[in-house]
Order: structure tokens, then sequence, then C-alpha cells
């Protein structure tokens, strides 16, 4: 089921580099520099994203040759860049993610106690994040006045590669355990999902430990005793470096922005993009310089050699431009801290081929649909008075919810109601009905001139239905 792209790592391996805005060619100089002084073997190719893109007038940011290159060499060093004030400019992060199918989003968040001030000294998470769907799918649609609606997609070969991914991450970088972060106490089918094909795939990996929490109280032990975690699998600016994994193509990248504030001032600390590069190395089996780097970094940062984001007076020794950390990064190449922990890469992250293998199609029965409606008389019980006009043989009226709260039958006065009405419909005879019921019953209910916004049938698969109850009494 899993397999591992294999490199030559004799070869220099070409990356697509695109130096950003702000102060995104300083830190990329930076990075490139120690990169090049470590004997990293790649080639680069440089492309420009970004501000020029936008005000030229392509809305993604992208020009068509930087997909060309982006496409051919399949690994991508970015720096950060700056999205113009105004509207029409695309995410260029999202556009990336989306079209080339980087399905996971890995944060390694360290801390550097005691050389770098922090409020959790025992802090080492990695957050593997689900990329291209769930709300990231970004399906939205103003329905009536009151309401907009945005589109949860839970897919089952999505989930299965993201968690697959955050378990073989997990084997692979000797971590512990992996916890799953999710919501289902309230979405039962799609987090429900999510949290089934955790228990699912995580059979495979018994030697990991496996929980689940849901997001509130998962959020806020993070927050308050992040050393619990060791890998979170779940759909700061500074020194954190982001790795974004698709099948055929890596992006890294630091996690901050252009900063354009302080760009051209060789203030700015690389460390955030020379974390993201030493992930690029592991990422192509150069785990030596990759571990000579990162090592450097370290004894760097303990030797009290600062940039002026991180330096403080007690802790510091001296504070230093983006250049001369570079240049300090290189002098230390080959040393090794002695107080924070020296890495040993064995192998690199590499990518995870998860094939999906379908299950067997469920036997899928049409058993009722679900009619939106857009209305702005808030009774629900003379709302029902009309529906039941139109009511024909093969479906009733089962219930209406408003915000997904029962308010007929039997609802509550208190309940607040918006213009939008969800009522529900179920097969009178118990028995499967063909979807030309719905049509007939929708041809109905318009005739009563009221407004259909949307509907979504009702199936049943292998018995099982598929759609949630409404909450109320
Ligand atoms: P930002 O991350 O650029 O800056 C936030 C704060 O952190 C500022 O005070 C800045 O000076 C400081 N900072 C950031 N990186 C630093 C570094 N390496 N060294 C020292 N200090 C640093 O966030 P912002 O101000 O919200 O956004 C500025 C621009 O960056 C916007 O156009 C935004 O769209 C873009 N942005 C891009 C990305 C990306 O390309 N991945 C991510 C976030 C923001």
């Amino acid at each position: 089921m899993v397999q591992f792209r294999k490199m030559n790592v004799k070869n220099p391996i070409k990356i697509t580099i695109a130096p950003g805005d702000g102060i995104g060619p300083e830190i990329m100089e930076a990075t490139l520099r120690i990169l090049q002084a470590a004997g990293a073997a790649i080639e680069t190719e440089s492309i420009e994203v970004g501000e020029r893109a936008y005000l030229s007038g392509i809305s993604s940011g992208i020009p068509p040759a930087a997909w060309e290159t982006l496409r051919r060499n399949k690994i991508f060093l970015k720096g950060p860049i700056t999205t113009p004030q105004g509207g029409g400019y695309k995410s260029l992060n999202v556009t990336m993610r989306k079209v080339l199918g980087l399905y996971a989003n890995i944060r390694p968040c360290q801390s550097y106690h005691p050389f770098v001030a922090t409020k959790h000294p025992i802090m080492d998470v990695v957050i593997v994040r689900e990329n291209e769907e769930d709300l990231y799918a970004g399906i939205e649609h103003q329905q009536t006045d009151e309401v907009i609606q945005c589109l949860k997609l839970i897919s089952k070969p999505g989930t299965e590669k993201i968690i697959r991914y955050a378990f073989e991450y997990a084997r692979t970088c000797g971590r512990k355990k992996v916890s799953c972060f999710t919501k289902d106490n309230i979405m039962k089918l799609t987090d429900g999902l999510f949290h089934k094909t955790f228990s699912k795939i995580g059979a495979d990996y018994p030697e990991i430990e496996q929980e689940h929490l849901i997001v509130d109280i998962g959020a806020a032990r993070l927050a308050d005793t992040p050393e619990q975690f060791d890998v979170i699998v779940t759909g700061s600016v500074g020194l954190g470096g982001s790795v974004n994994i698709g099948h055929n193509f890596a992006l890294f990248e630091a996690i901050h922005g252009s900063a354009p504030k302080i760009a051209g001032k060789d203030i700015a600390n690389p460390s955030g993009l020379l974390l993201a590069a030493i992930q690029m190395l592991l990422h192509i089996e150069q785990e030596k310089p990759a571990a000579l780097i990162q090592n450097a970094w370290l004894k760097t940062i303990e030797d009290g050699i600062h940039t002026a984001d991180i330096y403080h007076p007690n802790i510091s020794r001296e504070q230093v431009g983006t250049q001369a950390f570079a240049d300090a990064i290189i002098s230390r190449l080959g040393k090794q801290p002695s107080q924070l922990k020296p890495v040993a890469f064995q192998q690199g992250i590499k990518q995870v081929q998860h094939l999906y293998v379908p299950e067997k199609p469920a036997t899928k029965d049409l058993v009722g649909v679900d009619l939106f409606i857009s209305n702005t008389n808030r009774n629900a019980s003379e709302l029902a008075g009309n529906l039941k006009k139109s009511t024909l043989q093969k479906l009733d009226l089962k219930m209406i919810t408003n915000r997904g709260t029962k308010v007929w039958p039997e609802g509550f006065p208190e309940t607040f109601c918006t213009d939008h009405w969800r009522c529900r419909f179920t097969a009178a005879a118990k028995q499967p009905i063909y979807y030309q019921d719905v049509l007939d019953l929708m041809e109905q209910v318009n005739q009563q001139g009221i407004e259909i916004i949307k509907t979504e049938n009702l199936y049943n698969f292998d018995g099982v239905p598929g759609f949630t109850a409404a909450q109320g009494q």
C-alpha cells in the first residue's frame, strides 16, 4: 500500500525557487548560501510569483511560464509573498495547494528554551493538517437574505491519505504518539468519517500511541500543555517552517509573511525559510547536509547569536543582521549544540503513496428529501400547514428545522428563527422512493408559491441513514 519515491542523491536535484516579496529575497539569499556551504546537491531555477505578477493583472499571482517550471521540477522552495490590498486577488498558496494536489501541510513547532524566550519550554509538536478538502473546498452560497452556507466536504480517499501520511511521518521520524482532533460530537458524519478512518488506519501502526480529542479540548490542551503532544493530525510567526506535500509535488516555505515594514533592512530572521529548506533536503534524501545545517543553526541559537526578533538582552550574546546570522551558521557547520538536542536524521520524510482501494459500493436507497426554503414569515406551523397542502401520498412532511434546530412539530417559541428553513420529507410507506417522486413534490411546493433554494436527497446506505437528525427536543 505504501511506497516511497526513490531519488538519486549523487546528481544535483533541480528545485524551483521563488525569492518572493518583502523580506523574501534577503532570507532566500541567506538560506541558499547556507545550503551551498553545507554541500546540498541541488540546482535552483528561479521563478517570479507574487506581487509583481498580481499587479500585472494575473489574478492567481502565478504566470503561465512559472507553472511550467514548477511542474517540471516538482520541488519548490518559496519565499513569502505579498498579496496586494483590494479585491480580485486569489490566494497563491491555496491555488498551489489545490492545483498541485498538496494534500498535507506539515508544521513542526518546537521551542528552543532557554535560548529563545518561550512560554512553553518543552514543546516539540508536529501538526499535520489536511489542505484540500473540508471547508477548504470553499463552496459557499448565499441562500436567503439572512443565511449563507459553506459546504464541508470530506472524502474517504482524502481522509485516508492525510491520516496515512501522519502515521508514516510519525514512524519515519521516530515519533511516539499521534493525536487526532475533530469536531465529530457535532459533525457526526463528516468528522465522524475522519475519526473512524483514524482508528482504521491507526490499526496498521500498533507501535504508535493514538488518541482522539474533540478539537475544542485538544486546542485548549495544546495551548496549555503542548508537551502532551507529539504528532497531531487535523483538518506562529518566526522560526516555523511549513511543508506542503502531494503525491508528485512538494512546496516548502516559512510560516511568516513578507514583512514589508522591515524589507531591505537586513534585519529579518531567515530561520523559518531555512528550517523549511532543511525539510526540503530531507524530502530529497539529503540527510547529511540537512543535519549539518540544523545542528549548526542550533549551535548558533545556543551561542546567543540572534536576529532582532528573538534578541533578548538577558539571553542573547550578540544581535546580528540577516546575512551575518547566515555567516554565523556557515562558520558553525560541522559543530553540534551542547545543550539543545542535536539532530541525527536517519531517513528523509519522503513521500507517501497511499493507494485508495474503494470499498464495494453500498446499496443506496432514496428515502426522502430535505427541501431548503426561503420564507420571511417566521411561523413554522403556518409553513408546515402550507407545505402539507402540497404533500403527495408518497412523501410525508416529517419535520422543519431552522439552522439545524427542530421548530416543527412541537417547536419552542423561544427558538430564534431566520428566513432559511429545512423541511424534511420522508417516504410515507417506509419504502424507497424514486427521484420522480421528489420532482413531483417540488412541483407541488413551487405551485404553492413557496421558494425552494436547494434540495438534498436523503439516502440510506446499506440500510443506514446517510443523513443526520435535527438537534432539539
Ligand atoms: P508577516 O508574517 O509578514 O509579519 C507579521 C510580523 O512578524 C511583522 O511584525 C513582521 O515584521 C514580523 N516578521 C515576519 N517575518 C519575520 C522574520 N523573518 N524576521 C523578523 N520578523 C518577522 O504578516 P503580515 O504583516 O500579516 O503580512 C504581510 C504580507 O505577507 C501580506 O501581504 C500577507 O498577505 C503576506 N503573507 C504571505 C504569506 C505566505 O506567502 N505564505 C503568509 C502570511 C502572510
